[in-house]
């Protein structure tokens, strides 16, 4: 196979995303001996990052913080030459040097070519779309627990959502606040058995079922949560709350790839077993990939899957495969 001349400056691989699966990607990749840029987002961080305790990740009996492994991740790849920077990606175009075919990534702080990118940027929180979100939000209207709860101290607050995350970050509140009422639309909630087992027993949570949040109203901050009954709907009621977490689910952040790659209608990344996109030297993996489990130990398995994948073709693009 004939080698290929590759300007000095152009990267391996790029990496977008510091999350678990831009971060293992990186650490497979940089222990491999590839020369690997991973760009971390300013502008949202990894979601893992906003949660208190992870005790589903395995390795970790007594469970770990999510801003605490994600350190973890990252110094475990650093040390193995991963260069790691922090900026936002704007766009991603097709490259060329002489004869060889890449990518251009574009961030606010410079262009980075590559011969494969992998594309790793999460996702980020649905909103309810009702009056007074936008209005309050850092006023009372919150999509972090970790965060903000601490601020909530002996106060009522609401928490929408009935998923794993809502019922988790309920249960976390309510080491500070007096009372958290979750406003859920269906009858039941989706969580796991122990999450909602958890929640049942705990006096601070009460459940406002079949019911859906239409406006968050109050003064200079958060001071009721006006539901209307999904069943009945001249049925309203206002609940009292200076502050409201919202956890009804989450959109990818793949704008970026729009008119690059196949993604599904919801946005997601089409990708196959080995993580490749429809956009030859694209890879993706993680939360922003159509999947069915989004989660810390999936998005590591995809991260490593899409390294390796994108090791492969990278080899064979320089005439390196055997
Ligand atoms: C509150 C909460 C609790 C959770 N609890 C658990 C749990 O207990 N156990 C569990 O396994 N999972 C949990 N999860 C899910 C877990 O957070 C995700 O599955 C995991 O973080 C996905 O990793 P990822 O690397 O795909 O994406 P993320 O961790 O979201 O990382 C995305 C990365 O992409 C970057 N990025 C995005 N756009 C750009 C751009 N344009 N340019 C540059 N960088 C960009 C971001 O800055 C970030 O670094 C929880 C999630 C939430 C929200």
């Amino acid at each position: 196979m004939e080698k290929i001349q590759i300007p000095e400056d152009v990267y391996d691989m790029v990496i977008i995303g510091g999350g678990p699966a831009g971060l293992t990607a990186g650490l497979y990749t940089a222990r491999a001996g590839f020369k690997v840029l991973l760009i971390e987002g300013t502008a949202a961080a990894s979601q893992i990052t906003v949660t208190d305790m992870i005790e589903n990740y395995p390795g970790f009996p007594e469970g770990i913080g999510g801003f605490e492994l994600v350190e973890k991740f990252k110094k475990q790849s650093v040390q193995f030459g991963l260069e790691l920077i922090m900026a936002d990606v704007h766009t991603l175009a097709a490259g060329q040097w002489s004869d060889v075919k890449g990518w251009e990534v574009t961030t606010d702080s410079g262009v980075y070519g590559a011969l494969a990118v992998i594309v790793a940027t999460g996702t980020q929180w649905r909103k309810l779309d009702v009056p007074g979100e936008e209005t309050y939000l850092g006023k009372g209207v919150s999509y972090c627990a970790t965060c903000d709860g601490p601020f909530y101290r002996n106060r009522d607050v609401v928490v929408a959502g009935g998923g794993d995350t809502a019922i988790q970050e309920a249960l976390f509140l309510t080491n500070f606040a007096k009372k958290v009422t979750v406003v859920h639309r269906r009858d039941r909630l989706r969580a796991t058995d122990i999450l909602q087992k958890r929640a049942f027993a705990n006096e601070k949570i009460a459940f406002q079922w079949r019911s859906v949040i239409e406006e968050i109203s109050g003064g200079n901050f958060v001071e009721k949560i006006r539901v209307r009954d999904v069943d009945q709907k001249d049925s309203v009621t206002e609940i009292p709350a200076e502050g409201i977490f919202i956890f009804i689910g989450t959109t990818p952040k793949t704008d970026l790839l729009r008119g690059i790659c196949e993604l599904d209608e919801n946005g997601y990344v089409i990708t196959n077993s080995h993580m490749q996109t429809s956009a030859k030297g694209i890879f993706a993996c993680g939360d922003c990939i159509q999947k069915l489990l989004r989660q810390v130990v999936t998005a590591c398995g995809d991260g490593a899957t899409a390294a390796h994948a994108a090791q492969l073709y990278v080899e064979d693009l320089k005439g390196e495969a055997y």
